[in-house]
């Protein structure tokens, strides 16, 4: 995975809903990032000028907003970084809003070096049944 360059919290929220709103419909309206991030399209509007400013996505104001290749490549870090997170924390059995929420959290503030070591962790897991079946066992008697 690529190193994430300096952005943040917010910034980031925003790149991996747009994402996926392009992945649904082909482009993401500021009506939809609002409703999806839980936040006013004042908020919006001012984070799609300062995106754009960066160069992430280029913004028409009454259309809609679209990736830039940069932003592209962000927003797939971003998503691989939250699958990655999702798929390890699925191997203690957790309930699956438990999970989003934490990821949710623990993304923004994971060290490309530690998420490194988690994707090793995970990879391992993933195949390994046995230590899958103990782990969710001694989960469940804390
Ligand atoms: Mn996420």
């Amino acid at each position: 995975m690529p190193k994430l360059p300096a952005t943040s919290i917010a910034s980031q929220d925003y790149l991996e809903q747009i994402f996926h709103l392009i992945e649904l419909k082909g482009y993401a309206r500021s009506v939809d990032i609002a409703a999806n991030l839980g936040v006013s399209q004042a908020s919006v509007s001012a984070m799609l000028k300062r995106l754009g400013a960066d160069g992430l996505v280029i913004y028409e104001k009454y259309r809609g907003v679209i990736l830039t290749p940069q932003g592209s490549d962000l927003a797939q870090y971003i998503i691989k970084r939250h699958e990655v997170l999702t798929r390890l924390l699925r191997h203690f059995g957790l309930d699956e809003e438990t999970i989003y929420r934490d990821v949710e959290g623990m993304e923004h503030h994971i060290s490309a070096e530690t998420l490194k070591a988690f994707i090793l962790l995970a990879n391992e897991l993933d195949q390994n049944p046995t230590l899958q079946k103990a782990l969710k066992k001694k989960a469940r008697h804390k």
